[in-house]
């Protein structure tokens, strides 16, 4: 058995967080501030190409993900199934504030590695470092998490 390293991600501050509208699904999305506004100036560019992203997940709280465990353990799912899906409370980028889950037009099913083979995917490929923005968890990532194409951060 490989030992995996132990990365922790910080919660963002209340303060430094901002509600930007509402995601693919509907559900209020946070992101912190210096986030919105590079994410605000690649949604722009990108519809400039024609390519049109939306926002499956932002911001995500400790609390949030723990119930997302939480409810799976319920269902009596092993954690260590969990743990390949979902990161564990402290362990999901997400929690930065700075981390932006995509999809776009076309797509039967989100967050899925199809997003890969999207417009929207080879654009962001080509584009997004314009922005500040990179792909977390490519194959075969240090994290030891799965590939995940649609996972985009933002990094000062
Ligand atoms: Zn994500």
């Amino acid at each position: 058995m490989v030992e995996t390293e132990l990365f922790l991600f910080k919660e963002a501050k209340p303060e430094d967080l901002i509600l930007i509208g509402k995601d693919f699904f509907g559900r209020d999305v946070h992101l912190d501030k210096n986030t919105e506004i590079a994410w605000n100036k690649m949604y722009q560019a990108a519809k400039q190409d024609n390519v049109e992203l939306f926002i499956v997940s932002g911001f995500r709280s400790y609390e949030y993900q723990q119930g997302i465990i939480n409810r799976k353990l319920a269902k009596g799912i092993p954690l260590e199934e969990i743990k390949k899906v979902n990161a564990l409370p402290g362990m999901s980028e997400h929690h930065t504030g700075r981390a932006i889950d995509f999809t776009t037009v076309g797509e039967d099913e989100v967050l899925t590695e199809r997003f890969e083979e999207t417009v929207a995917f080879e654009w962001l490929t080509k584009n997004a470092h314009k922005y500040g923005f990179k792909m977390s968890f490519p194959r075969d990532n240090k994290y030891g998490f799965i590939y995940e194409p649609w996972h985009w951060c933002y990094n000062y």
